[in-house]
């Protein structure tokens, strides 16, 4: 077939890939699937990371249990089946100091890529199986270059995908390489690049793709990841900005009515931290503007109150104030406490959740109509259609991380433009919440009410099985209840992990024979899954053994014992959450973690064990594991980033807020133009940049 469009003499950044020299129909097709369309995408495809000499291991160095990075020759290889079916690619590589096998489960399909004689990079973890073997986490072909590393280049990685190497994808960009950093010219204001000491836009490409050194790598990324963390920064600003002049609320009066009653009524104080928290809610509540505020407090820190504080406030101007919790048990916890605290001031909440007979939701929908001050509290039942308030004043979203994003935006849609409260456990360093909600304003509780004794954490051995569970058996004997946590539910053919289906089993016919136990896990239906709760809760239930369901605000005071099997297989975060379900009462709590686990996981873990405080392991889980795990598919409303990782670029971070806040402050709109460059590549990249600073 003959091609219409001539070929371009001229290379420009728009210009689309299949336009290069070495990129047919099938290469282009996968460069799609890295989302690089034109040669300006495949400049801005950064290598993410770097190999040379210092951080290469020799075969003979390596040990079981240690990770490495290896440069080796193929000196076999081939196929093999095993018992279950699945099939192996194995290799053995050989450099001057050893050999060892490599080993790749599920992918015979290498046996077609890796010829005998090609030298291989492989990073991965050393294990003992017949001898040392490594266990790639990713690997290099590359070919029968074995001399470069030696030379002391350094060897920039790409992320790349089937059918396109590491190798081609590279050879595609050196080859384009002088010619495409011809025709970048520079966005950033040469002030904010001296003040950052980051280097122009150009040298920065050149450094991350042909870097002479590592440093000079670094630098080059450095640069990148602030120009992405600075665009973020502007845009949060800019529509916390739009938002304060559009955002007209209601202006609430602090009347100290209900909630002087409440203050008088509670049978504790609050902490220095929720009275300022408060202080920080009403002073928006009672602006004329609208709140949109993220309250962060740890498991624990008492966030319900303030919730109910917030509540009060609003019932006593006149308005409705409503609290949305992500399980129908969480919602029916709150409103029995609610029930309790309010029993003195003639406040009785209204329960609604899906398990409403058609009856009692006529009452409900009867009540909500009539405009008169009531404390709402429910599941997302709320914010179905059927469901509409007279008069709704403020909106509470409790353990909102649980909730998508449509569905936190619902309840503030409910009546004209109540106040937005949304509450996490999730616990984020101040730095990354700013960046990731930057167009929320934030609360922290950051204290625990006092008297609460700190739960003992222990990590333990396979070895010790036995006597954890006397130890747990013992404390069910005093009257007291526990967890025991699985990650999965069933066994598969695949792994050997603890399943919680048959550990039931195992743990109900034998070391907890004479106790009640009950299994939960989320395939069990809803309404099923709260009676279990339930019971539990009502201790008629001594031993609950669970999947991560019960990691949401469940509490139980009685429950002092939490046994988590596998740790290795959760974050510290997910296990602080955990760990939060016990300690609750006044009693002395325990949180074990049993299971053999490798040195590297026993120094993640101990960090756990080692401290109560969620933001010291927030920010540890962050540095270990970066962000993909605590923000999955459900935070999909937040700011994502291809080279900046807010939490190890931290520095990098707070600078790039500097310097947005000073752009921003000397030229709002980014109208000057001098900031045209950068309005231009905002307009470019992110599609948010249209609404805010009419781009384009
Ligand atoms: P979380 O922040 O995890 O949602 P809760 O609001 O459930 O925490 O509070 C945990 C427990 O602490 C509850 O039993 C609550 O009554 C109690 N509590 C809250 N504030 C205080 C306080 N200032 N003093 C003593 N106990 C408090
Ligand atoms: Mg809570």
């Amino acid at each position: 077939m003959k091609r219409d469009a001539p070929r371009q003499t001229r290379l420009r950044l728009d210009t689309p890939v299949t336009y290069l020299k070495g990129v047919g129909p099938a290469r282009a097709e996968a460069l799609k699937r890295l989302g690089i369309l034109t040669a300006g995408d495949l400049l801005y495809h950064i290598p993410h990371r770097y190999e040379d000499a210092s951080t290469i291991a020799s075969i003979a160095s390596l040990e079981p249990g240690m990770q490495g990075t290896v440069v080796g020759r193929v000196i076999s290889k081939g196929v093999l089946p095993t018992r279950k079916g699945l099939r192996i690619f194995q290799a053995v590589l050989k450099d001057d100091t050893g050999m060892i096998e490599v080993s790749w489960p599920g992918q015979p399909f290498l046996d077609r890529t890796i010829a005998k004689d090609d030298v291989l990079l492989v990073t991965g973890s050393v294990r003992f199986f017949h001898g040392r073997q490594l266990q790639p986490r990713e690997f290099v072909n590359l070919g029968d270059e074995d001399n470069a590393l030696a030379e002391g280049l350094v060897l920039s990685v790409y992320p790349a995908t089937e059918g396109l190497s590491f190798k081609v994808i590279r050879g595609i960009i050196d080859a384009h390489l002088d010619e495409l950093l011809s025709l970048v010219t520079e966005y950033l204001p040469a002030d904010v690049l001296r003040t950052a000491t980051l280097p122009s836009i150009a040298d920065a490409l050149r450094m991350v793709h042909r870097p002479t050194s590592l440093g000079e790598a670094m630098e080059g990324r450095a640069r990148l990841a602030f120009e992405e963390l600075l665009f973020v920064q502007l845009l949060q600003q800019r529509a916390k900005a739009l938002a304060r002049e559009v955002r007209r609320g209601i202006r609430f009066e602090n009347r100290r009515q209900l909630t002087t009653r409440l203050r008088e009524a509670l049978p504790f104080t609050l902490t220095g931290a929720q009275s300022r928290v408060l202080r920080e809610i009403f002073a928006d509540m009672c602006s004329d503007r609208r709140m949109q505020r993220l309250l962060q407090g740890d498991v624990g820190s008492g966030k319900t109150i303030v919730a109910l504080f917030s509540a009060l406030l609003a019932m006593e101007n006149g308005f409705q104030a409503a609290i949305m919790a992500p399980t129908e048990l969480l919602a029916e916890q709150h409103a029995r406490s609610m029930t309790r605290l309010l029993e003195p001031l003639g406040i009785a909440p209204i329960l609604v959740t899906g398990g409403l007979k058609a009856k009692e939701r006529r009452e409900v929908a009867a009540r909500l109509a009539d405009p008169e001050p009531a404390l709402v509290v429910g599941t997302h039942a709320l914010v179905q259609e059927a469901t509409s308030f007279a008069r709704l004043g403020l909106a509470v979203v409790d353990e909102q991380h649980r909730f998508g994003v449509e569905q936190r935006k619902a309840l503030g849609a409910k009546g004209e433009a109540p106040d937005v409260l949304l509450m996490t456990a999730t616990p984020i360093p101040r730095s990354l919440a700013l960046t990731l909600y930057g167009d929320l304003d934030l609360s922290i509780l950051d204290e625990r009410p006092p008297g609460r004794l700190p739960v003992t954490t222990a990590l333990r051995p396979e070895s010790a099985r036995d006597r954890v569970l006397q130890f747990i058996d013992r404390e069910l004997e005093k009257g007291r209840q526990a967890y025991v946590v699985y990650p999965v539910i069933e066994e598969s053919e695949k792994s050997d992990l603890k399943a919680a289906t048959t550990m039931y089993e195992i743990l109900a016919e034998g070391a907890f024979q004479s106790r009640r136990v009950a299994l939960l896990h989320g395939r069990i239906p809803g309404e099923e899954r709260d009676a279990i709760m339930r019971r539990f809760r009502d201790g008629e239930i001594d031993v609950l053994v669970a999947t991560t369901v019960i990691e949401v605000g469940i509490d139980v005071a009685n429950a002092t014992v939490m046994l988590v099997e596998h740790p290795e297989r959760f974050g510290l975060s997910q296990l602080h959450q955990l760990r939060g379900r016990v300690g609750r009462g006044a009693e002395a709590s325990y949180c074990i973690l049993l299971g053999d686990v490798s040195p590297e996981t026993k120094q993640r873990l101990d960090v756990f064990v080692g401290s109560d405080d969620g933001f010291v392991i927030a920010r540890e889980d962050l540095r270990l594991r970066g962000m993909g795990d605590l923000f999955g598919e459900r935070q999909s409303g937040v700011a994502t980033f291809r080279v900046a990782d807010p939490i190890r670029d931290e520095l990098l971070n707070e600078s790039a807020r500097d310097a947005a806040d000073r752009l921003l402050a000397a030229d709002p709109e980014l109208e000057s133009p001098a900031n045209a460059p950068i309005r231009r590549v905002l307009g470019e990249r992110y599609a948010r940049s249209l609404e805010l600073f009419r781009v384009g």
